[in-house]
């Protein structure tokens, strides 16, 4: 597929992508698709203020008024789906139906969001003093930083834009410094949805172009109520501290180091299709990727077997053929980073399956042969996240011992079971259980629907997005007592007569 027609088929009028100072190399084979302008540090104060004032107007239209907006922009979507999903693509290195598969889940938020701007409900509370009366109200709360991560490079900030725009926040975009085209390319799509809509602020949705500084001017500035910020532990680690310091509200999706138990009654037609979709689809760079097999010991040999000839079967190469599984990572610094977790693993006593870079019969790119590990134990190497199709395999013998080992780890995202013992998948999901965000039953770990919260604790940072009640940490709650009659009553029981 010629990257020219890719590139022209969205509509990136007016954007400046060429001779510009951020080079946007594409993964499928390492070389240069654009150089975009990046916006100067100097001109996001006045992005800020602008988003200020967008504020002040945006608040006051009603909720279900701004979900027209979202209606509008869930239309210019479906509209644009193909070539936006082929963007992603190009510029993220995703097979074809999983460009494809990011754009529809924007659809979808953006669905959900329309019904939840008739739905931003807050409670009506019994108050203890005769003829009063309680209640909450969900207010907009200010301008909404997102910065987000290059491997969902559209879907994180729709998760977001859809959610904040019905809540009654401007969003002001950092995209990753790796995927700014997708960003143009979706800021365009709102663009022309906020024109058929015709009552939409200016500065109601704006991006920022650049790389890590752009978004620490965000997180540093007061007027920016709300920082939702997707990547890195080590990029939050950065940003926390900063909005925590002004009293700012932080909205953290970071890294992942998801597990998977196998169980000895586990269907294992099921869990091999599970384990080599979580584990390589996205050529393991998904948060929810699966990392690491908690597999009984009386099974591991099996599946370990049959999971080597599942990989084996999976075509690896250009993510724009259409036969392809695996594409490449994202740059060559990813590729460097794996082979040194692998050597570390190698160092530890693992005995490694695949892994080695892949030249022949593919483009230039950062291609590799996904990796499954056999570890004697689960390692510092394991414990952390290489965003890489690397896949820890470790046993148990005593289910008690699998979750300790499921828990061990910094992270705390996604999680999953496979068992035919509703003891073991009840136990998995109650409180002495998983101790992440997600914790599923016969499912992998990866391809969450919008409609649930999407987050996970520890080191993931702790956020909340997309469906649920996820809206709630875009608004602000006011609670309300409303006193109805002709006495002053205090709570308490407090008596303070004058
Ligand atoms: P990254 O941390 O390198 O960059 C993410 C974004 O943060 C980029 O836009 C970057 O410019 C910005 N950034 C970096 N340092 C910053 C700072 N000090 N202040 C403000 N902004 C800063 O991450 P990446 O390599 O693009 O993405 C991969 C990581 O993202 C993985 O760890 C993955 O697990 C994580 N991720 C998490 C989720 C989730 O929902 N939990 C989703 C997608 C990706």
């Amino acid at each position: 597929m010629n990257y020219a027609t890719i590139l022209q088929d969205v509509d990136l009028s007016g954007a400046a992508i060429s001779g510009g100072t951020l080079a946007v190399h594409t993964p499928v084979d390492g070389s240069k698709i654009a150089a975009v302008a990046e916006t100067p540090l100097s001109e996001i104060p006045a992005m800020i203020a602008a988003a200020r004032d967008a504020f002040r107007q945006w608040r006051t239209v009603p909720a279900p008024v701004r979900g027209e907006l979202v209606r509008l922009l869930g239309e210019e979507l479906r509209a644009a789906k193909e070539p936006l999903g082929r963007l992603v693509s190009l510029e993220a290195g995703k097979i074809l139906s999983e460009g494809q598969g990011e754009v529809q889940e924007m659809i979808d938020i953006c669905d959900f969001a329309v019904g939840l701007s008739r739905q931003l409900y807050g409670l009506t509370i019994a108050s203890e003093r005769p003829g009063h009366r309680m209640m909450e109200t969900w207010h907009p709360m200010g301008v909404t930083a997102v910065i987000t991560a290059f491997n969902f490079p559209v879907a994180v900030w729709s998760w977001n834009a859809a959610i904040a725009l019905v809540c009654g926040n401007p969003v002001i975009w950092k995209p990753s410094e790796k995927t700014p085209l997708t960003a143009l390319a979706c800021q365009k799509i709102l663009e022309k949805a906020m024109a058929r809509f015709g009552r939409a602020p200016r500065g109601l949705s704006q991006v920022v172009i650049g790389r890590a500084d752009a978004g620490e001017a965000l997180v540093a500035s007061r007027d920016v109520a709300i920082v939702s910020a997707t990547g890195s532990t080590r990029m939050g680690r950065a940003v926390a501290p900063k909005v925590a310091e002004r009293f700012g509200r932080v909205i953290l999706e970071l890294g992942g180091n998801n597990a998977m138990i196998v169980a000895p009654s586990a269907d294992l037609d099921l869990a091999v299709r599970a384990i080599t979709f979580s584990a390589i689809g996205t050529c393991g760079q998904r948060c929810t990727s699966l990392r690491r097999l908690i597999v009984h010991e009386s099974i591991k040999d099996t599946l370990v077997e049959r999971l080597r000839k599942a990989y084996a079967s999976a075509p690896i190469g250009n993510p724009l053929d259409s036969g392809t599984l695996v594409g490449p990572l994202i740059d060559r610094q990813a590729l460097e980073r794996m082979q040194a977790a692998l050597r570390q693993a190698r160092a530890d006593g693992g005995i490694v399956h695949g892994g080695e870079p892949v030249t022949e019969g593919v483009p230039a790119g950062a291609y590799v042969r996904p990796a499954i590990v056999e570890m004697p134990s689960q390692t510092a190497i394991v414990a952390e996240e290489t965003f890489a199709p690397i896949l820890y395999v470790m046993t148990y013998s005593d289910f008690a011992d699998a979750i300790a080992m499921h828990n061990d780890v910094p992270q705390g995202l996604s999680s999953c079971i496979f068992t035919n013992d509703i003891r073991e998948a009840e136990f998995f999901m109650s409180a002495a259980g998983s101790d992440c965000g997600i914790a599923n039953v016969n499912i992998g770990p990866s391809g969450a629907e919008i409609g649930g919260a999407f987050g996970g604790e520890k080191e993931t940072g702790g956020g909340r997005e997309s469906g649920s009640d996820a809206w709630k940490s875009y608004m602000r709650r006011a609670t309300n007592t409303i006193n109805y009659s002709r006495e002053l009553p205090l709570a308490q029981g407090v008596r303070f007569e004058i």
